[in-house]
């Protein structure tokens, strides 16, 4: 069993990294920002409540996201384990986490800021299966359509200079503090985001011992 936290700014690839970790050791994945993105794509009691906030990049409140967390765990569909990928976000997170569950390592994905507004304005996702794509290092053969079901190709609701200027913001002031509290207790793997994908899931991997 291995339970693993993933975090990082904005576009630092966390979700692509946690998506091949999780594919190779059987691992759960479970990103908060996809379950409030599907919400709200089918129309869902929550998915109206939170609208707005995702579309704005800000915070959603942290008794819904504990919620979330806590039922998406209770599902015990986790027999080799999960990584856990924007969540907890925030210090009143962390402590809601800490308090009712363990985890094997946190792994800190670290990025510039310069960087991260080129690589998120330059991000993709398939309307129809979700599949992320970057117009730099990911791109379709065919523009603006999915290579693998043939959808859409659009921008996030929150991809958007204004919407990323506050989560970047949101990333510094309360994100990181996250990883003072991890690091009384928990192993932090850092690893450099700013290279290859596979180079990056290799050093996460050589870090972790897997
Ligand atoms: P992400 O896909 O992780 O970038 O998340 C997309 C959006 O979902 C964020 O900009 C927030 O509006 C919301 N969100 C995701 N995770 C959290 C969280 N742990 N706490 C509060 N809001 C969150």
């Amino acid at each position: 069993m291995r339970k693993y936290v993933i975090m990082g700014i904005q576009g630092c690839g966390k979700g692509t990294q946690a998506k091949l970790l999780a594919a190779d050791f059987d691992l759960v994945h479970i990103s908060v920002g996809e379950i409030f993105r599907w919400s709200v794509q089918n129309h869902t009691k929550l998915g109206a409540s939170i609208k707005r906030i995702v579309s704005r990049g800000e915070l959603v409140a942290d008794d819904i996201v504990a919620d979330i967390v806590h039922k998406r765990l209770a599902d015990h569909d986790w027999n080799y384990g999960f990584i856990l990928d924007g969540f907890p976000r925030n210090p009143r997170q962390a402590a809601f986490f800490l308090e009712n569950y363990d985890i094997d390592a946190v792994i800190n994905i670290e990025m510039p800021d310069e960087i991260v507004a080129q690589r998120v304005l330059s991000r993709r996702l398939c309307s129809q299966c979700g599949l992320d794509y970057n117009l730099f290092y990911h791109r379709p053969e065919k523009d603006d359509t999915c290579d693998v079901c043939g959808g859409q190709l659009v921008a996030r609701d929150d991809d958007n200079e204004e919407a990323l200027r506050a989560r970047i913001a949101d990333f510094h002031a309360k994100t990181k503090p996250v990883l003072d509290i991890f690091a009384v207790k928990e192993l932090i793997v850092h690893v450099d985001g700013n290279q290859d994908r596979d180079l990056v899931q290799a050093e996460i991997r050589s870090k972790l011992g897997l």
